[in-house]
């Protein structure tokens, strides 16, 4: 597997990007705080948590620096105002183990959830609460101990936050948790979501995705937002999501893991 040089500095950059968003916001309006919200921090967000799916996968230092990829996805997480990396890869693996296994793959939605979002209505209130669905999920269907990384990823992004708020004040924290909020709800690069992890076929769970906003100059801000199928398929897959040809090469020649 090789990983990818790149990565950690993109990663680099939209947390100083974010960082400088930040000091920005510190004396904007409300309203144009959730509109800069949506329409930039919201891809933003968006972005390092998908590159915190690729460094899950050890994608940006292979799998011989294992401790270095988790303290990336730890500082990558940093803009997303509370912290999850570390859960979202002890969970993320099964996702990958038992792609759509009832009980282990987290990432479907329970029973509960099918039964009551089944109208239009319900389905777009669920569509905008899915950063809730996505991480309390895991608890409910299947609850793991807490590990020490999670617990480091925890007092990290408390500190964070803490400071921003000491430097700025509210606004740049209620910045961050809203550009994650609807980053990873009801936004257009949302979409990949239901596209790569809900059944419209049965038998096919992911679908790829070959549209704008899987090329530059878009890779820009939805960097790593187009996972592709053979990507559910390859735990290990460093370009999973980043080149679509390849990907499909690549992630058949890699041990799920
Ligand atoms: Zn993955």
């Amino acid at each position: 597997m090789r990983p990818d040089p790149s990565l950690k500095w993109m990663v680099l950059m939209l947390v100083l990007a974010q960082l400088l968003a930040c000091w920005l916001v510190r004396g904007l309006a409300w309203h144009w705080l959730l509109f800069w919200a949506y329409t930039l921090s919201g891809c933003v967000n968006h972005s390092l948590t998908l590159a915190i799916q690729d460094i899950s996968h050890n994608a940006a230092f292979g799998t011989a620096c294992a401790a270095r990829n988790r303290w990336l996805a730890v500082f990558a997480n940093l803009p997303v105002g509370v912290p999850y990396a570390a859960s979202f890869k002890k969970y993320h693996v099964d996702h990958h183990s038992y792609l759509g296994g009832d009980g282990l793959d987290v990432d479907v939605p329970t029973c509960l959830e099918g039964w009551f979002f089944c109208t239009p209505a319900r389905k777009l209130l669920w569509l905008v609460l899915q950063p809730f669905f996505y991480s309390l999920r895991p608890l409910c269907v299947h609850s793991r101990a807490v590990t020490r990384i999670e617990v480091l990823n925890a007092l990290v992004q408390l500190v964070a936050d803490v400071a921003i708020f000491a430097l700025w004040g509210l606004k740049p924290v209620v910045y961050l948790l809203a550009s994650s909020f609807l980053g990873l709800g009801l936004h257009p690069i949302s979409g990949h979501f239901v596209a790569e992890h809900y059944m419209f076929l049965k038998g096919h769970e992911t679908y790829s995705y070959y549209g704008p906003l899987n090329g530059s100059p878009s890779m820009w801000a939805t960097a790593w937002s187009t996972t592709t199928s053979p990507a559910s398929q390859a735990a290990n897959c460093p370009w999973c999501g980043r080149s679509p040809p390849s990907t499909t090469t690549t992630c058949r020649s890699t041990t799920p893991g």
